[in-house]
């Protein structure tokens, strides 16, 4: 039964847009990433060497600070260089207004979703708000069809 108030889960996300994540290894090439962006149409890469556990995250703003800092030698080194190792995760029981805060209050826009210490997919900021719009669109069709009972 629908509950009004029901929160959306990072696993209904998934269900709707895939489980597909995009890694590169650790020694690949800046230049590398370039291509891998450009071939998946997407702004960041999730680092792993082992296709499972993350090491990093690399996305394109941090080859654009790179850029203004260093130059074009930038696009010789390994993505590790430029990759932040701090990353944020989150699992595929949360709740997705909570990442939406964090994303919001931290500036990024990708969250891998890691599930038993094994990378299991990724979210964007487009997956999140396209998830809450379709949360609140269900919403507002329970509401109108309550009140025209
Ligand atoms: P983005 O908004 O995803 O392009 O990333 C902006 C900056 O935050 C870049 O320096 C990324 O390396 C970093 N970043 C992206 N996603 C995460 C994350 N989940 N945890 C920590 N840092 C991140």
């Amino acid at each position: 039964m629908w509950r009004y108030g029901h929160g959306m889960r990072i696993s209904d996300v998934i269900r709707r847009k895939g489980d597909e994540v995009v890694t590169l290894r650790s020694d690949a090439t800046v230049l590398r990433l370039l291509e891998v962006l450009e071939e998946h149409h997407i702004g960041a890469v999730v680092v792993s060497d082992d296709d499972s556990t993350v090491s990093g995250i690399v996305s394109e703003r941090d080859v654009v600070r790179h850029l203004h800092t260093e130059g074009v030698a930038v696009l010789e080194q390994t993505v590790a260089v430029i990759m932040t190792r701090d990353v944020h995760t989150c699992a595929p029981d949360d709740d997705i207004e909570d990442l939406a805060q964090v994303m919001t209050d931290r500036r990024f826009r990708h969250v891998p979703v890691v599930s038993h210490g094994a990378l299991v997919a990724i979210v964007s900021i487009g997956d999140v708000v396209k998830g809450r719009i379709d949360d609140l669109k269900t919403e507002r069709d329970h509401l109108v069809g309550y009140i025209q009972q």
